[in-house]
């Protein structure tokens, strides 16, 4: 039996949902974000499954994002569990701070590189750094292994790490009950966002979330999924139809942005404004990424080619 408890969150994105397997050992997929008022909640959901927080014994996070991973120290220190991550993933679960810092580093580097300018910069770095407080560490017990297992005495989960949302997702997939843990790499109402992330290996290149995210899901349309029960919103079937759905969505974008270079040279902040006015400069980075994640796409298919301007690139049409 798997539970789901929506856990409220303090961003936009609403509710996180974390999963109460309950079977032996007691499992927790997540957390929620480190917040009074989502600790609360989960005790709250835990205790109307019939047990209680006290009584988990395996925390498993799915991925790197402080909604998912926030409470895993709380939790894990009040019920003593154990916590698994996948091994390239343990590290920064052991130290979100340290992984902050290099992520924090390399989206003002973006973003200055992608023309937004130097104050907004500054700015933004300052609201980024206030926001660390959500995430949370823990000690990792048991690293998880891509192509793995995670077992219970009576089912067990097939571990595959999909990495694009983010670097760290993984998802956990059943297949004698065709039942998919999927944290945040397949949502049906929000198309999950590659974001730009420092790679996991502080030493690794920074991969494209996009191309990366599109391979990941090539690979989760082959599984014979029945019910999907992601990391935001309700459970849902007919996956290989969403992923369809993903890819011809992202298609448009890359056309309507290849549209725009061909008119003139842009930077992707340009592309970013032009695309979504105001919402470009409250959520600069995201919309950053999302242009950069399709141009990475025209770059690869030839369509588009760099042009550095002044250290700021500029983006045009190659054809
Ligand atoms: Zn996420």
């Amino acid at each position: 039996m798997i539970h789901r408890l929506p856990i409220p969150t303090p961003f936009r994105v609403g509710p996180v949902n974390v999963y109460l397997v309950d079977d032996d050992p007691l499992t927790l997929v997540d957390a929620g974000p480190n917040w009074g008022v989502a600790l609360v909640a989960l005790e709250d959901g835990v205790r109307q499954a019939g047990r209680r927080l006290e009584d988990i014994e395996r925390i498993v996070v799915s991925h790197q994002h402080a909604d998912h991973i926030g409470l895993v120290g709380i939790v894990a220190e009040k019920s003593g569990a154990e916590v698994c991550a996948l091994d390239a993933f343990a590290p920064l679960v052991e130290d979100f701070a340290a992984y902050a810092d290099r992520n924090d580093a390399l989206a003002q580097a973006v973003m200055r590189r992608h023309g937004v300018r130097d104050d907004v910069v500054t700015v933004l770095a300052a609201v980024t750094r206030a926001h660390r407080g959500w995430g949370g560490s823990a000690p990792v017990t048991q690293r998880l292994r891509d192509g793995g297992e995670l077992g219970f005495a009576s089912r067990r989960f097939e571990v595959h790490h999909r990495p694009g949302h983010s670097p760290s997702d993984t998802i956990l997939f059943d297949a004698a009950s065709g039942e998919l843990l999927a944290g945040d790499h397949l949502i049906k109402n929000i198309s999950s966002n590659p974001v730009i992330s420092a790679p996991l290996d502080p030493g690794g290149e920074r991969a494209s979330a996009l191309l990366t995210y599109m391979t990941s899901l090539r690979a989760t349309r082959e599984l014979p999924i029945g019910t999907v029960m992601p990391g935001h919103g309700e459970t849902f079937g007919d996956h290989a139809e969403l992923i369809g759905e993903r890819f011809a969505m992202h298609e448009r974008r890359a056309r309507k942005i290849l549209g725009l270079i061909a008119e003139q040279p842009l930077t992707a902040h340009e592309i970013a404004h032009s695309i979504w006015g105001g919402v470009a400069l409250t959520q600069t980075f995201l919309t950053l990424s999302e242009v950069l994640g399709h141009i990475d796409l025209l770059v690869e298919r030839g369509e588009v080619a760099e042009a550095d301007d002044e250290g700021v690139v500029r983006w045009t049409a190659s054809k």
